[in-house]
């Protein structure tokens, strides 16, 4: 006979208080857009040139790139050639933002980084999330480039996502050579439950030439993510050429070689009791292939090979969710 305590699984731990050092930014002004889409604002140059586009509040408690926008908004910053987006997705739930409850406000109905397919906006699926996704999508499929700010929960040193394709690599690799630390730069597939933006075709296709990653700019709620979102904001522009060189923006003197892995497993949560070993954080690279890094019920997780990375550990994973990514880095 076994006792209840073996029977059940262990109480969850709740999340750890985290301190909301940087504030919500008030985005009030530029919540209704200038061109007849809530909180799409779109500029053009009278000189030719590509259409760059930068979305921020996927996530509604994820505001660093919102500050971003707000700043760029504030100075009036305009394309010199091309044309320029810059869009707050997720207004709503950014609206139910809670001090007291950080982590209630990532969406409303769902998460509206799983939406960002064709077929999806033509179906019948409706969503406030969906609906958002459906009005945004004329303009992101028109992007020749895209940068989506995002920020994490624990935190962790900033990290560039791309999707699988070369063209977008690059444009990840760029970005990282020129910024203080040169982030790692992760290639992986999405997520099953449905494409990012980035994994929308019209960037993951080979058959066009627009590029797009994301950028986790460091732990939602700190002043530094802020700043990491900005310098690779303005990066982004500099780069896509629609901007000339911003004077007061820190990047290194000459490029340095980033750091680059592709994601070759997906570790989900099959259990509540899934407990790493010790409070792994994401950029950590464990040396050897074998080494434990989790227990999920009566499993081991192990690291699959040598010099493994570890993108974005969730130490609290509910059954069924994401708990880590891991890397294998490229040959140097
Ligand atoms: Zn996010």
């Amino acid at each position: 006979m076994r006792t209840l305590s073996e029977v059940l699984p262990p109480p969850r731990q709740p999340l750890p208080h985290f301190d909301i050092t940087l504030p919500p930014p008030d985005i009030t002004r530029w919540a209704d857009g200038n061109c007849g889409i809530a909180g799409v604002h779109h500029f053009e140059a009278s000189q030719p040139g590509p259409h760059a586009v930068i979305t921020a509040l996927m996530h509604g408690n994820e505001y660093a790139g919102a500050w971003v926008l707000d700043t760029l908004l504030s100075r009036s910053v305009r394309p010199v050639r091309g044309r320029l987006s810059l869009i707050f997705l997720n207004l709503q739930a950014f609206a139910r933002f809670d001090p007291e409850r950080p982590t209630l406000s990532r969406f409303v109905e769902e998460d509206m980084n799983r939406l960002w397919c064709p077929e999806l906006v033509r179906s019948g699926h409706t969503s406030l999330e969906m609906e958002r996704v459906r009005a945004i999508s004329p303009i992101i499929e028109t992007a020749d480039m895209l940068l989506d700010i995002h920020s994490m929960l624990w935190p962790a040193p900033p990290v560039l996502l791309s999707g699988l394709t070369t063209k977008s690599l690059a444009h990840a690799k760029a970005l990282s050579a020129f910024q203080p630390g040169t982030p790692w730069v992760v290639q992986d597939a999405g997520h099953e439950t449905g494409p990012r933006l980035i994994d929308h075709v019209h960037f993951a296709s080979n058959r066009t030439r627009a590029t797009a990653c994301l950028l986790e700019a460091g732990q939602h709620w700190l002043p530094n993510s802020r700043l990491v979102a900005y310098t690779t904001a303005c990066l982004f522009l500099q780069q896509a050429g629609v901007i000339t060189p911003q004077p007061d923006l820190t990047v290194l003197p000459s490029p340095r070689l980033p750091r680059t892995a592709t994601v070759t497993h997906c570790v989900q949560a099959h259990t509540a009791r899934f407990t790493f070993i010790k409070p792994f954080c994401s950029g950590d690279i464990i040396p050897k292939k074998g080494t434990v890094l989790a227990i999920d019920g009566a499993e081991e997780i192990r690291t699959p090979y040598d010099n493994c990375l570890l993108v974005m550990p969730n130490l609290r994973p509910m059954r069924g969710h994401t708990a880590v990514r891991l890397g294998r880095p490229a040959e140097a």
